[in-house]
């Protein structure tokens, strides 16, 4: 599934190829994403000129002139920059099409994505207005973590992956930032410390700005034919490594679950305490 890093990437490596040029047409071939896409969503963003492309959480922002077109990548979607017209594959389903022979194409099998445009402010957006700050903004620090876990009895790792705390922070990113920051996963957040706090902000933007790092490589991708934009293989140091030592102290990583999701944690570098 796209998470924060591999939409970041997708935004940086779309927004130079269709930034101030206009919207020449939209072709939906399939409707039927998360939500349907409007009818008129294509005449609607039509002839408007691309100003920029931001991002929210897991959602892509195109903005326009008048409005913006919001794009999520859902479970299995990615976009990709073609300077020709191949053939549109099975999950093809919408292509934008830019005044400079640009073609921006969503492909997405599985459908759980969305392709919606608005034109009023986007922070009273349905979608956007109830998520928490970005985590590797200024907004997410220490003392906002710390005083959002205060009297919180749920888990320390299901807090972590509340978007109402804070925004793109995936079952994978919560493992590897509570193994480096040395937190029981399923201490109560009311339990920790300040110290723990800060350290957990530290490592939660660290991992994150490494994935994107990463990402940053792949950024050839997402230009051409049939290339799709790898979903990068990360250098995980504890999801996936149940039954593995661990890679600080080799003490036998364990595994449990938290709401149905992987957990994996070293008992003694991520003691309970
Ligand atoms: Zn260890």
């Amino acid at each position: 599934m796209p998470e924060l890093p591999e939409v970041e990437t997708t935004r940086r490596g779309v927004e130079p190829h269709i930034q101030d040029h206009h919207i020449s047409r939209i072709v939906v071939r399939d409707k039927r994403l998360r939500w349907p896409i409007p009818d008129e969503l294509p005449q609607w963003a039509q002839d408007q000129r691309v100003l920029s492309v931001t991002r929210r959480s897991k959602y892509l922002l195109i903005h326009l002139d008048r409005g913006t077109l919001i794009i999520h990548l859902g479970m299995s979607g990615n976009l990709r920059v073609l300077m020709d017209d191949p053939t549109p594959t099975k999950h093809d389903h919408v292509d934008i099409e830019l005044d400079n022979g640009t073609r921006l194409r969503f492909n997405d099998p599985r459908r759980f994505g969305a392709f919606l445009y608005t034109e009023k402010p986007l922070a009273e957006h349905e979608l956007l207005k109830h998520l928490g700050p970005e985590p590797l903004t200024e907004d997410f620090t220490s003392d906002y973590l710390f005083l959002r876990t205060r009297k919180r009895k749920t888990k320390i790792k299901t807090l972590i992956m509340d978007a109402k705390i804070v925004v793109g922070v995936g079952n994978i990113y919560a493992n590897e930032a509570l193994f480096m920051s040395g937190i029981y996963p399923h201490k109560l957040a009311g339990k920790i410390t300040k110290a723990q706090a800060q350290r957990l902000v530290e490592c939660i933007k660290a991992v994150l700005a490494a994935a994107i790092e990463q990402g940053g490589t792949t950024l050839k991708d997402f230009v051409g034919g049939d290339g799709k934009p790898g979903y990068f293989a990360q250098s995980l140091n504890v999801y996936g490594r149940a039954g593995l030592p661990c890679l600080k102290c080799e003490t036998i990583i364990k595994e449990m679950r938290t709401n149905n999701r992987s957990t994996c944690y070293c008992r003694q570098c991520q003691p309970n305490r």
